[in-house]
């Protein structure tokens, strides 16, 4: 008997971060520059309100989208802190930024159609695509200072053109987009019948420069799917909790695949989110912007010609010159100098590795020793 699987799960695979960071840990001695995920915990006042909502016996099931206090305490930080307007029944409580990007593919494509992924880029958006029948179409950014090419886009663009992903800061080059940018992708595109899911999950950790979101188009809010979540700022990767919000005739489809998918996110989690909005993690922004200026330093202090990054917490950092592949590169590395960075090619970017800086001084410093060390040995 044959069993047969969905294709096109066969055909995506599981993350290529994931397997690369399992390898660095288990190499012994290793010193990992790999996660992607704060390394304070979460503020305590969140964790409060999720042990107060669970002795209150808030543990059955909450409304779909979420619930109303939450998607209100939402739509108000949006208001107040980005100046985007969406009502309370716009917002759609997702397990994370991952499944908001899940249903926001799932709700806008059809098999065949072409998503436009502007690379390097967080490995999640092609395999979605994928798993959608959908087409991941590239659009290689590195040559253009991690900014998209106004010619480069519309040669991109076909009549199967159906969605656009814009991350910015952007996962993992920590570069933001420039206004000059994104007025030309609009001006290419607000004709179009063409999506725009803007993945705003690193919003909030911006270092310098003059931050803009897409989001901020509202002229095409027919076609805007606005993507967050309570990982990175606040430092709740664990809690698995995110939200999308989109124009009410999107919102409704995006509401019939979340009910699918999961039914909802968690009942007393929900008042931690609440409890989050209203923290003050200034000081999570401080400590990033300062290791950001200390491993910048030191790269540059390396001889490597990284671009600096305004926000995330990630270095692109290029190492074409080394005459090898990246995973090539990142495993002769991992193996002879005993420090982990994740190959440039998981990102769809050959001749780079990523470094993300969410590891205390002491161990960001080791990193960064046993890398000029090595590359001393090339
Ligand atoms: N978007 C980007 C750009 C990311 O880097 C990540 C996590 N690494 C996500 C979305 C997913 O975040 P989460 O599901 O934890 O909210």
């Amino acid at each position: 008997m044959e069993l047969t699987l969905n294709r096109a799960a066969a055909k995506v695979g599981l993350s290529g971060i994931r397997r690369f960071t399992y390898l660095v840990r288990d190499t012994p001695g290793a010193c990992a520059l790999t996660i992607g995920e704060p390394d304070l915990n979460t503020p305590d006042a969140v964790k409060e309100a999720a042990k107060a909502a669970l002795d209150a016996n808030d543990t059955h099931y909450p409304p779909g989208n979420g619930y109303p206090y939450l998607l209100q305490a939402i739509s108000e930080y949006e208001a107040r802190e980005h100046d985007l307007h969406y009502a309370p029944d716009e917002i759609l409580m997702t397990v994370g930024a991952t499944h908001a990007l899940y249903i926001g593919l799932q709700t806008i494509c059809n098999p065949g159609d072409e998503v436009i992924i502007p690379t390097p880029a967080f490995g999640l958006y092609e395999s979605l695509v994928q798993l959608c029948g959908a087409v991941p179409v590239t659009l290689p950014t590195e040559n253009n200072r991690f900014q998209i090419d106004p010619g480069q886009l519309r040669a991109a663009i076909t009549s199967k053109t159906k969605a656009i992903v814009l991350t910015s800061p952007n996962n993992p080059t920590g570069c933001i987009y420039t206004k000059q940018t994104l007025d030309a992708v609009h001006e290419i595109i607000k004709d179009l019948p063409i999506f725009v899911l803007c993945d705003d999950v690193y919003r909030t950790l911006v270092y310098s420069g003059e931050y803009h979101s897409f989001a901020e188009y509202q002229d095409m809010r027919d076609r805007l799917i606005i993507i967050n979540s309570f990982s990175k700022p606040y430092a709740m990767t664990g809690w698995r909790l995110g939200w999308c919000m989109a124009d009410a005739p999107i919102r409704e489809r995006l509401q019939v695949i979340l009910q699918y998918s999961v039914t909802s996110v968690p009942s007393f989690v929900q008042q931690a989110c609440v409890a989050a909005l209203k923290s003050d993690t200034s000081y999570i922004v401080d400590t990033f912007r300062r290791r950001r200026d200390m491993v910048y330093r030191r790269l540059c202090g390396m001889g490597l010609d990284v671009q600096e990054p305004e926000g995330a917490f990630y270095m692109f950092i290029p190492i074409s010159r080394y005459g090898m592949d990246s995973l090539t590169f990142c495993e002769k590395m991992l193996t002879e100098g005993k420090v982990g960075l994740i190959p440039g090619i998981y990102f769809n970017t050959e001749g780079y590795m990523r470094l993300s800086y969410c590891y205390s001084d002491a161990d960001l410093n080791e990193g960064l020793d046993r890398i000029e060390r090595f590359l001393k040995t090339l």
